[in-house]
């Protein structure tokens, strides 16, 4: 999962020691100092976040000149719109590329997001149970992980077989996973596939994005925005 990351953020503009921050929930046994500093990683807890928790996230990216930033496009739309409110100039970042996982990235999110930061933002497809399962491209197709995961796309029982274009359910076989062997494992997405060549030449077959589950937004009662993937986490 990790040679996953690695891969996957270079076609973002990543490299192996540039600066980058996870804007996630914390929870169960964070990373050491000592590992974040030699990986140059900043991890910023957005398990609540208000107008207050924004600034402050704000700030640290601009000093940390954090280039790489990767988050759930909830609080990445939550932070844009904090940054064009206040008329913050995208160049008092550093950023290169913004990376959203986790829920789908609405065309107008991605619009606002590279508005506030001035870079493109890669939309990437993951699963607890296998890491990426599918990442954009700079031509901002989204790639399905051939390299580790063997994928079937399935017809809806008791239908007929899915044609191309259309939604299907899918099965993955994770082929690197000796510790728990997940054999045609359905996790119950429902995705299109898209058969068209992709015009960046890698030849991994193709996702539409879009009809990834919604994950449920919660708010607490003095207006904060709750992660609702920690709460998750947390049950
Ligand atoms: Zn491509």
């Amino acid at each position: 999962m990790r040679a996953e990351i690695l891969y996957f953020g270079r076609w973002a503009g990543y490299e192996i020691g540039m600066r980058h921050c996870y804007l996630r929930y914390l929870f169960g046994r964070p990373k050491g100092f000592l590992q974040r500093w030699l990986e140059n990683q900043l991890i910023i807890d957005t398990t609540s976040v208000d107008e207050a928790k924004l600034e402050k996230i704000r700030t640290l990216l601009t000093r940390s000149r954090t280039q790489v930033l990767i988050s759930h496009p909830s609080v990445l739309s939550l932070l844009a719109q904090h940054c064009l409110r206040r008329g913050i100039p995208f160049r008092d970042f550093s950023m290169r590329a913004v990376i959203s996982v986790g829920e789908p990235l609405l065309p107008e999110t991605r619009a606002s997001i590279e508005d506030a930061f001035g870079c493109p933002v890669f939309d990437r497809y993951s699963a607890w149970e296998f890491g990426v399962i599918a990442s954009e491209c700079e031509r901002q197709q989204l790639h399905l992980n051939a390299g580790s995961l063997y994928i079937e796309f399935l017809p809806h029982e008791g239908h007929r077989p899915t044609a191309a274009g259309e939604p299907t359910r899918f099965v993955v076989t994770d082929l690197f996973n000796y510790e728990m062997p997940f054999i045609r494992y359905e996790i119950e997405d429902v995705v299109v596939l898209d058969r068209k060549p992709c015009p960046c030449g890698r030849k991994s077959p193709l996702l539409k994005g879009g009809l990834r589950p919604w994950v449920d937004q919660i708010t607490s009662p003095n207006g904060a925005w709750l992660d609702p993937l920690g709460i998750e986490a947390m049950l």
